[in-house]
């Protein structure tokens, strides 16, 4: 039987309460205990499959193939444990749940209610892991007061009385906003937003406090005060330079140890010290840095990109480098000359035809000047159009996304039908001796895809006799990687590797453009 964690936030938005929650999640795993994440998401999109990178940052695939909030990201790169569609709820697929059951006549002619029909039904979305894991860690989206997060609240309020405290614990995470012209940190909006928890019949357990400045511990005695909770349970959640040394500035303020007390739980073994061994390691500054560009439309928001910049950022981890990111839009930015310095270049997956354009001539950039170069999904889509109208001089081609009227299609929509989307894990068999091969290491692979257009294999024989040759195939008529043998580092696939990422786990593609990058320059040091 599984134990509960619910995290709420409350305040603002932004809190880092997925990272709260993986980085408590980290320590009871590094006790030996098994750990697993759920996500509910009050708003009425059935996923963030439709919702622009803009107003919800990246869509983070899952190996089942689920369209999900990127911080099913956060959970698989802290506990390496894979995400499923069970790990992801929003208030549209809740509904749509209860409504088809009312169609289907399933409720016997009763009224159909948020309570208890709704709440119920997300109940059900709780426990799907009880019998596997020995934690559950849940994660409400939205701040306390918001209209659509009630139900999800209520929920965990029954949840939390019909198993008991000894089986349900409850975090909060605010903030503890600084005051500049009075010098102060200040409790109130955390004790309001602790009421606003207590009015739906919510207390917490465990605070925790993102601030910039240092909790006193006057001001951890005020806030146990206010809002009811034991001194040592009132945990600061400081700022770091990285978001994996947060495990270790939880685990100094002993929250492991009071939520196994609270839970009547007892660690397998004491915490395992290779993970904060390799995180202290990889967060010293003075490494050699390389300057990798990400090469897309969502310049502005960091988030759009979030598994591919930390996928760099963990490949620079592990080869004692650090990954400096610098983000090249490339409908605005004049290529190439936004991409001088660059050690090496990444073109990201993307949808629609903005940008395209500009993604070609960095990848052209890449090709001509020998940099380091890895395509994603679009990335790769790119790639082979660059071929095709570069080298192969194939006149007019193009993808038939883009240019409708293109007399070349290189890239195709998939069996050449609308509608199709090729979700999440697919194998691809790799040639013996190619680049693939060397960095993964074995000849069959599975990645998580995410597209509607492919590689129109037709032209696979012009383009290779042009350099670019096709190095992974699904089934043999899906080109799924593409490479050139007459550069240093030149590889793009039509699956997602950003989603596989992990600490000490670097994925092979990533690692191989580090590395890539790191021959390449005479390396300089940060300070
Ligand atoms: N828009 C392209 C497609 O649908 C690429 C998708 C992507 O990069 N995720 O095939």
């Amino acid at each position: 039987m599984s134990k509960f964690i619910f995290v709420t936030g409350g305040v603002v938005s932004s809190l880092g309460k997925g990272i709260s929650g993986a980085s408590i999640g980290k320590l009871l795993q590094l006790r030996g205990l098994k750990v697993n994440m759920i996500k509910c998401d009050p708003y009425i999109n059935i996923d963030p499959g439709t919702l622009s990178p803009y107003q919800h940052g990246e869509v983070f695939v899952t190996a089942d193939g689920a369209e999900a909030d990127l911080d099913l990201g956060t959970y698989e790169r802290f506990l390496d444990v894979p995400m499923t569609k069970k790990n992801t709820n929003t208030t549209g697929t809740i509904y749509q749940a209860v409504i088809d059951r009312e169609r289907r006549g399933e409720y016997n002619g009763q009224t159909v209610q948020v309570v208890p029909h709704i709440t119920n039904e997300i109940k059900s979305r709780f426990t799907p892991f009880e019998n596997d894991f020995d934690v559950t860690i849940i994660e409400i989206g939205g701040t306390v007061g918001d209209i659509e997060g009630l139900p999800f609240l209520e929920a965990a309020r029954q949840f939390k009385t019909a198993r008991g405290r000894e089986n349900v614990l409850n975090i909060h995470a605010t903030l503890i906003p600084y005051i500049a012209s009075a010098g102060e940190l200040k409790t109130k909006p955390t004790q309001h937003s602790v009421n606003k928890l207590r009015e739906i019949g919510l207390d917490p357990d465990i605070l925790i406090c993102r601030t910039e400045r240092p909790l006193s511990q006057d001001l951890k005695n005020k806030l146990s005060l206010f809002c009811s909770v034991a001194p040592e349970a009132v945990i600061e959640a400081a700022d770091v330079a990285s978001i994996y040394q947060l495990p270790q500035s939880f685990e100094k303020q002993g929250i492991a140890e009071l939520i196994l007390k609270r839970l009547n739980l007892k660690a397998k073994k004491k915490p395992a010290a290779d993970w904060f061994k390799f995180i202290d390691k990889a967060t010293k500054g003075g490494k050699k840095v390389v300057k990798v560009g990400i090469c897309g439309k969502y310049s502005e928001l960091k988030d759009a990109y979030k598994s591919v910049a930390e996928s760099l950022n963990l490949a620079g981890m592990s080869n004692n480098a650090d990954a400096d990111v610098k983000y090249i839009n490339t409908q605005k930015d004049q290529i190439p000359a936004a991409l001088k310095g660059l050690d090496a270049i990444v073109v990201p997956g993307g949808f629609g035809q903005r940008g395209v354009e500009g993604k070609i001539a960095c990848i052209k950039y890449a090709r001509e000047n020998k940099i380091p170069f890895l395509g994603i999904c679009l990335g790769m889509q790119c790639a082979v159009i660059e071929a095709a109208r570069n080298l192969a001089k194939l006149e007019n081609a193009d993808s038939s996304e883009f240019n409708a009227g293109c007399k070349n299609p290189v890239v195709t929509l998939i069996g050449g039908q609308k509608g199709v989307m090729r979700l999440g894990d697919w194998e691809s068999k790799l040639e013996r001796g190619s680049l693939a091969h060397k960095l993964y290491k074995k000849t069959s692979v599975r990645e998580r895809h995410r597209h509607r257009y492919e590689f129109n294999s037709a032209y696979a024989p012009a383009l290779e006799a042009r350099g670019l040759y096709v190095s992974g195939w699904h089934k043999n008529s899906l080109p799924e990687i593409v490479e050139r043998r007459d550069h240093p580092f030149f590889i793009a696939v039509q699956f997602h590797p950003e989603f596989a990422s992990r600490p000490m786990k670097p994925h092979p593609l990533f690692d191989g453009l580090i590395k890539a990058a790191l021959n390449n320059k005479k390396a300089k040091k940060t300070k």
